[in-house]
Formats: structure tokens, C-alpha cells, sequence
């Protein structure tokens, strides 16, 4: 398409301008550029677009994650505050199916007051969360530099804000949730040499002028200098700063406001190396191919992320999607939607999304999850006065414990 060309012809006219460019400065291009940016223009997901997710194969995978925020705010002493966020919400399914759970539970949430905050970059796709989170019931705001930049009411009577940065959500007791948010952030790609590490970085195919292709700078950059570990043991590594930078804004917000941060996506503890990718129509696509018309990404580091929280939080995972979605109830809440369900093609829709999202060959072990928790969460609150009884010991964690039938730790 055109805007494809666009997109080529930008980056083949800055590299001509200034010399390659990093993989990240590529990916940030390509994905988030204001005009010709792949998340900027496309709606591209489900089975028409390029990739399908969790929220968007079954109604459960929202709902088990709605009850981990109920949980971890009842575990934080029920805040009358509270703000549920999430980044990167897609076409708002995911949240959708958590402010059902909210609905549903709202006996136990009356009298607190919940507030929707959404991080998206892409107009367009606020647009369409917009629609299906509050019918026509929201504007854009007229301020172009404003830092909410759309605002509305849900069906179910919250008010929700979109912003284009997590630092501008406003502070207070908040939950984070992250689904395929973390892949979507620029990489840094490294290689170890002979001479050293080096960074690898795009440039313009010598013998194709309107080609690109990927080279290895001859000196060491400054992300070469600063992003590697001193006993890193691999010999090409993916790092991802944005990723790093975002989740120690979230644990700075969690240790001074509380709450907790839940992020899932397909990822790895610091053992993997060349994971960029790109995905168009549910197929592998080049990365340097047709920039702009094909999702880029690049497998979660979540050592790299747990080491960027640093010890302002408490970290659990990454843990497998299967058991997260297990230790979480999954197969009751199977069973509960089968026997409500009258006729038989919705039937095998639940069981195929129930086995997509949790076999081991599907999305069940390749997915993880990992969760960023306010230090005060884990600690056995003071006996209360004239009581004699000890304490309660804190709530377990829910998706990271595994519980019995009856509710205990087994
Ligand atoms: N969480 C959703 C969507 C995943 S796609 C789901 O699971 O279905 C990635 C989402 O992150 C999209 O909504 C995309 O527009 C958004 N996004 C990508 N890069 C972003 C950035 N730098 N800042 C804010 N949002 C971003």
C-alpha cells in the first residue's frame, strides 16, 4: 500500500541521512510513528487481522484476571480508591470482561470508588475500545497536548480516561494489568564478537537501494555500553529499555500508592536470543519486508524486567499461562459456562478456547505470567487491639499459589 512505501521511503531517507538505525529506533518507527505507524492505522487484531489474543479467544481469560484485581485490592485492605489500568488494551475486550467481574461483584466493591485509566498509543484503537467500553457515552478531548485525551463513562456507570503515557495517570492505589503490551516495546539487539559486544542495526541493502537489511556497527554504541550485563552468558541478546523504564514507573507508583501490577505476554527468564519477529495474517513475516504492514515484536524478557523493578516491589513469575490460569480456577469456571450453555457449536467454542489458552502446544506454556507487588501485601498485618487471636496471615496471591478445592494452600 501506499503507506507502506511511506514508511520504507522514511526510513531509507533518514538512513541515508544519518547512517543505520537501531533495531529499536526501527521498531519504534515502524509500529508508533504518528502517520504511518502499523498500531497508529490498524485494527489488527482477530481472525481478520494479523495475531489473535487471550481476551480475544475466550471470555474466561478476562474474567480469571478480573478476579485477581478483586483479590489484590481486597488484599490490600479494600482502598476506597481505585483505579484500574490497563496498557495496551487492544479493542478493550480484556477489560470489558474484568469490569463484567466488577459488576458482578459489586456488593463487595459498593462504597469504593473505581475509575477506568487506559494506555493506548493509537487513535485509532481507542477509538474502537471507546466504542465498545461506553457505547457513544465519550469525547476526545479539543486540547491537543492534553494528557487525557479521551474520556467517557462505562456502560456500567465508571469513569474511564485514555492517555498516551503511564506517567500521566493520575497517583493513588491503582492495578496494573498488561496483556501483549511488553512485546510490542522496541528492542536493542546485541551480538557478541570476537572484539566484543556489538550492536546490531538496519541499514540499506548495498545491492537493493529500496531494500533493507540488518548489519553489525564496527565500534560499540552507547545502548552496546549501558545495556548488557557484565556476565551476560549468551551470545546475542535482546534488551528492551522502553520495557524496563515503563515497569519501574509502575513499581515506583506500587511501593508509594500501593496496588499491583499483573503482566502477561509470551516471554522468557533471560535465556532466550533472537526472538524478532513480525506477524502479518496470522503468518511469519520478514521483519525488514514491507515495513508498517506486519506486527513486530520480540519475546518478554522478564529477568531483565524483575531486575528493572528492583527491590522497591515484591516479584512473583513468570510463571506458565496454563498454571496461572489453573491456580486461578480455570477448569471450574469451564465446567460453570458449559452447564449454563444450551446449545452445542457455543459449547466447543468455550472447550477449543479453553485448550488454546491453556495446552502446552497452544499458548499454555509459551505465555507467562508475572506480577509486581507492594512490599506491605505480603506482611502479617498487626494484631488488632483487645483481640487476643493473632493476626490473619495475608491473603495468598492468587494465580501464583495453588489452591485446594476448599480455597487453603495445598
Ligand atoms: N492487550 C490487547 C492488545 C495487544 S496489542 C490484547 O491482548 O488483545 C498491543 C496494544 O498496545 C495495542 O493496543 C497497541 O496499540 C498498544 N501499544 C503498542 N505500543 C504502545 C506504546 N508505546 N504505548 C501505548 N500503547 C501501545
Amino acid at each position: 500500500s501506499s503507506f507502506s512505501n511511506s514508511s520504507l521511503l522514511h526510513l531509507t531517507s533518514k538512513i541515508k541521512a544519518t547512517g543505520p538505525i537501531s533495531v529499536a529506533e526501527y521498531m519504534r518507527e515502524v509500529l508508533t510513528n504518528p502517520v504511518s505507524g502499523y498500531y497508529v492505522r490498524h485494527d489488527m487484531l482477530g481472525t481478520d487481522g494479523d495475531f489473535i489474543t487471550s481476551p480475544e479467544i475466550s471470555q474466561i481469560f478476562g474474567e480469571l484476571l478480573g478476579i485477581w484485581c478483586v483479590s489484590e485490592w481486597m488484599a490490600a485492605g479494600k482502598p476506597r480508591r481505585f483505579q484500574l489500568v490497563e496498557l495496551g488494551p487492544g479493542r478493550g475486550s480484556l477489560i470489558s470482561d474484568v469490569l463484567r467481574v466488577f459488576s458482578q461483584l459489586r456488593t463487595v466493591l459498593s462504597g469504593t470508588s473505581v475509575s477506568v485509566h487506559l494506555v493506548e498509543i493509537s487513535p485509532k484503537l481507542s477509538k474502537v475500545q471507546a466504542h465498545n467500553l461506553t457505547g457513544e457515552q465519550n469525547q476526545v478531548s479539543s486540547d491537543k497536548n492534553a494528557t487525557v485525551y479521551r474520556r467517557g463513562t462505562t456502560m456500567s456507570g465508571l469513569p474511564v480516561c485514555w492517555y498516551h503515557r503511564v506517567e500521566d495517570i493520575p497517583e493513588g492505589f491503582s492495578i496494573f494489568l498488561a496483556h501483549e503490551f511488553f512485546d510490542a516495546l522496541p528492542i536493542h539487539k546485541f551480538q557478541r564478537t570476537e572484539r566484543g559486544w556489538r550492536e546490531v542495526m538496519v541499514d540499506i541493502d548495498p545491492e537493493e537501494q529500496d531494500k533493507l537489511c540488518f548489519v553489525l556497527v564496527p565500534a560499540p554504541t552507547l545502548a552496546s555500553s549501558v545495556l548488557l550485563q557484565a556476565d551476560e552468558k549468551r551470545e546475542h541478546v535482546e534488551v528492551c529499555p522502553e520495557g524496563g523504564v515503563t515497569v519501574q514507573r509502575l513499581s515506583n507508583r506500587i511501593a508509594e500508592h500501593g496496588g499491583a501490577a499483573l503482566i502477561a505476554d509470551y516471554g522468557h527468564d533471560g535465556v532466550k536470543t533472537d526472538t524478532f519477529r513480525g506477524f502479518r495474517g496470522h503468518k511469519l513475516h520478514d521483519v525488514l519486508s514491507a515495513p508498517g504492514t506486519a506486527d513486530l515484536t520480540a519475546d518478554v524478557d522478564f529477568s531483565y524486567l524483575r531486575r528493572m523493578a528492583g527491590d522497591e516491589v515484591v516479584c512473583f513469575g513468570p510463571i506458565t499461562q496454563r498454571q496461572f490460569l489453573r491456580n486461578m480456577g480455570i477448569d471450574v469456571r469451564l465446567q460453570v459456562l458449559l452447564q449454563n450453555c444450551p446449545d452445542d457449536s457455543t459449547r466447543a467454542q468455550l472447550i477449543q478456547g479453553f485448550d488454546m489458552l491453556t495446552n502446552p502446544k497452544q499458548m499454555g506454556e509459551r505465555f507467562k505470567f508475572f506480577a509486581m507487588l507492594a512490599h506491605g501485601r505480603l506482611l502479617r498485618p498487626a494484631a488488632g487491639q483487645g483481640t487476643a487471636k493473632k493476626a490473619p496471615a495475608p491473603l495468598p496471591v492468587a494465580g501464583f499459589t495453588e489452591l485446594g478445592p476448599l480455597g487453603e494452600r495445598s
